[in-house]
């Protein structure tokens, strides 16, 4: 369950995020959408607690605890997930180590012990089922060389790993192929249930007919304008953002 209230985040000098409110119940799926540059990717680099961000006012919950406090290991120990548009990529590190780490460093922050290895593999085959992942992707290096599907399949994965109760993602102009449409769709998909909630970024009206929303938010000018159900996503398609932000002025 995630709360934000009132949040009001800048960087360097420039206001960006002017008093979000959202509230999303477990089990629920929603989208925010809005024009390019509106401060969708910067609300999810805020939760992500990005050093270059300072909230100004207003507050987060995640479950009923402060994510603004929280330290980004303690975000995800908490149950945070987010993937972002832009995956990272790490030469010299195989996917597999990767995941391990991560899994590993989400145990320690919850001060559990280290997962062994028989487990770790038992767990990755688990939730690599259901994702085409071949054995030999694990063993390259993370996100390098990886086409756009294989990156989205190496995200899902990882989301699918550490068992999140709050998702990110993070999907603004990322122009996912259909390859890469399908992997995430059906990944998260998969992984929606009745106490994990999910928050799906986009200006890509299309991934919301794969990833039905509960709720879609239009997003401008750094807040929520407009919020209804997942026929809204087809009419800011048909319409065009510009009714929405004379309605917010
Ligand atoms: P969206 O994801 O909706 O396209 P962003 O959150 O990426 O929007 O950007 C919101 C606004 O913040 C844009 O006007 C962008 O130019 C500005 N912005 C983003 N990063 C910086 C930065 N490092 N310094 C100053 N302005 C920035
Ligand atoms: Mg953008
Ligand atoms: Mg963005």
């Amino acid at each position: 369950m995630l709360e934000i209230r009132n949040l009001h985040a800048r960087i360097e000098d420039r206001e960006i995020l002017k008093g979000v409110n959202l509230v999303i119940p477990p089990g629920e799926v929603h989208a925010v959408m809005g024009r390019n540059g509106s401060g969708k990717s910067t609300l999810s680099y805020v939760l992500a607690g990005r050093e270059d961000y300072e909230v100004t006012e207003g507050e987060v919950l995640i479950n009923g605890e402060n994510l603004l406090e929280m330290e980004p290991d303690e975000r995800a120990a908490a149950g945070l997930f987010l993937a972002f548009q832009y995956p990272i990529e790490i030469p010299g590190v195989a996917t597999m180590t990767f995941l391990k780490a991560a899994l590993n460093a989400q145990r320690k922050a919850r001060g559990e012990g280290e997962i062994s290895t028989p487990d770790f593999m038992r767990a990755v085959r688990d939730a690599g089922a259901q994702l085409n992942i071949d054995s030999d992707m694990l063993k390259r290096p993370l996100n390098v060389g990886f086409s756009g599907g294989e990156k989205k399949r190496a995200e899902v994965l990882q989301m699918a790993l550490l068992q999140p109760t709050m998702c990110i993602l993070d999907e603004t102009d990322s122009g996912l192929d259909i390859d890469a449409l399908q992997v995430v769709s059906k990944g998260v998909n998969a992984l929606r249930t009745a106490n994990r909630s999910m928050l799906v970024i986009t200006h890509y009206q299309r991934l919301l007919n794969h990833i039905v929303p509960d709720v879609v938010h239009v997003f401008s000018d750094g807040r929520i304008v407009e919020s209804g159900d997942k026929d809204l996503a087809l009419r800011l398609e048909a319409e065009g953002y510009a009714d929405f932000e004379t309605t917010a002025a």
